[in-house]
C-alpha cells in the first residue's frame, strides 16, 4: 500500500511542467545511470560493452503516446535504422517498441491502425536481419489492442520474431497468458509500472509478487520461451530452483533487467550461465521512462536529489 502510495506521488509530481523542465534541465547527469545516452550511436556502443561481459541487450528508443501520424510515422523511420545499424554493427537487432509511440490508436485512411502498420514493417525488418522485436506493455487500457496486434504479428510472422509482454499486477495477466497459449508465444514477464486504479491492478505488492511466480512457472510448464524480467533477488532465487526441479533448459529462458540496475547480478547471472538481456532505452525523450524508474524505489529520490545539487 506505502508503495502505491509513493509511486503514485512521484508519477504525479512527475507530470507537472515546471517539475518536468527542472528535472530535465539539471538531472541528465543522473538520468543516464538508467539511460544509455540520447543517440543510436550511444545504444549500440552500450550494446557492445554489455556484450564483454557476455550480457545481451534489448535497444528501446524513448517516446511513447505519440498523436500525430507524422511524428508516429518518423518514430518508427527511427526504429528500422537502429535496426540496420545495430546489424551493421554486429549486434542482433532485438528492440522492443511501445505501441502508442508508433501510431496505436490512430486510425489511418484504409481503416487500418498505424500502430499495426507500423509495427509490421519493424517485426518484417526483424525477420530480414534475423532480429527480434518485444511489444512493450503500456497502461491497462492499452492491453486488449495490443494482444489483439501481438497476436496478427505472430500469426504473419511467427513466434520466433515478435514477444510481447505480460504485467503481473493486473488481475487479468493469468487469463490472458492461458489464452496465448495457442501461439506458444514469447513472452516477458513484468511485475507493472505504470499507475494503475485498484479496479484493475493488485495494490499489495505480495500479491504481485505471487502473480509473478504464477505465471512465470505457467508459461514455463507449458513449454513456452519466458524472459524473466525482474531484479528481485528472491524471485530469481525461486526461479532458479523450479527450473532445476522440473527440468527447464537454460535454452527457454533468459534474465532480464533495465540497464543502470543491479548491474552486480546483470554479471552474476552471465558468469553462472544464464542468458542475460539488458533493456537498453536511449534517445531524447527520457523523462517519462526516468520517471517510473525513480517511482520504484524511494532511495532513487534522494539519488535524484543529490545529483542534481551536484549540477
Ligand atoms: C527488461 C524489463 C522490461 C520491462 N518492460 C516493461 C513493460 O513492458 N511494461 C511495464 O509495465 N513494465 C516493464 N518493466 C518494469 C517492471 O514492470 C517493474 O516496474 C520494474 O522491473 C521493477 O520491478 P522489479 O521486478 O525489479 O521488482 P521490485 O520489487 O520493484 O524491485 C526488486 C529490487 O530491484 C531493485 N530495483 C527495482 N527497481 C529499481 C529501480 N528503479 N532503481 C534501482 N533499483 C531497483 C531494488 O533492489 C529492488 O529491491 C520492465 C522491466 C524490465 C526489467
Amino acid at each position: 500500500m506505502l508503495n502505491r502510495m509513493y509511486r503514485s506521488t512521484v508519477l504525479g509530481v512527475a507530470t507537472q511542467k515546471p517539475i518536468e523542465q527542472l528535472v530535465r534541465s539539471r538531472a541528465w547527469n543522473v538520468a543516464q545511470r538508467f539511460v544509455a545516452g540520447e543517440s543510436s550511436a550511444t545504444a549500440i556502443a552500450a550494446a557492445q560493452e554489455l556484450a564483454a561481459d557476455g550480457i545481451l541487450s534489448n535497444l528501446d528508443l524513448l517516446g511513447e503516446f505519440v498523436n500525430s501520424v507524422e511524428t508516429a510515422n518518423e518514430f518508427a523511420e527511427k526504429i528500422l535504422a537502429i535496426q540496420n545499424e545495430a546489424a551493421a554493427a554486429g549486434v542482433v537487432p532485438y528492440v522492443s517498441i511501445k505501441l502508442s509511440s508508433v501510431g496505436q490508436g490512430q486510425t489511418v485512411q484504409n481503416g487500418e491502425d498505424l500502430g499495426y502498420l507500423n509495427a509490421r514493417r519493424i517485426v518484417g525488418n526483424a525477420r530480414a536481419l534475423g532480429g527480434f522485436v518485444c511489444l512493450d506493455m503500456e497502461d491497462h487500457p492499452r492491453v486488449d489492442q495490443t494482444l489483439a496486434q501481438f497476436r496478427a504479428l505472430v500469426a504473419e510472422f511467427g513466434n520466433k520474431t515478435v514477444g510481447t509482454v505480460l504485467q503481473s499486477y493486473l488481475y487479468r495477466s493469468e487469463a490472458d497468458r492461458t489464452g496465448l497459449d495457442d501461439l506458444h508465444p514469447n513472452l516477458r514477464i513484468v511485475k507493472g509500472a505504470y499507475l494503475e486504479p485498484e479496479s484493475v491492478a493488485m495494490p499489495a505488492k505480495s500479491d504481485v509478487d505471487a502473480s509473478y511466480r504464477r505465471l512465470v512457472y505457467a508459461h514455463m510448464k507449458a513449454g513456452n520461451y519466458v524472459n524473466v524480467a525482474t531484479h528481485d533477488d528472491s524471485i530469481i532465487d525461486d526461479v532458479k530452483m523450479f527450473v532445476l526441479s522440473h527440468g527447464i533448459p537454460k535454452t527457454q529462458f533468459e534474465f532480464q533487467m533495465l540497464y543502470g540496475i543491479r548491474r552486480d547480478l546483470q554479471k552474476k547471472l552471465a558468469t553462472e550461465g544464464f542468458t542475460v538481456r539488458v533493456y537498453l532505452p536511449y534517445g531524447r525523450d527520457w523523462y517519462a521512462y526516468f520517471s517510473r524508474r525513480i517511482a520504484e524505489r524511494p532511495a532513487n529520490v534522494m539519488f535524484v536529489l543529490r545529483g542534481m545539487l551536484k549540477g
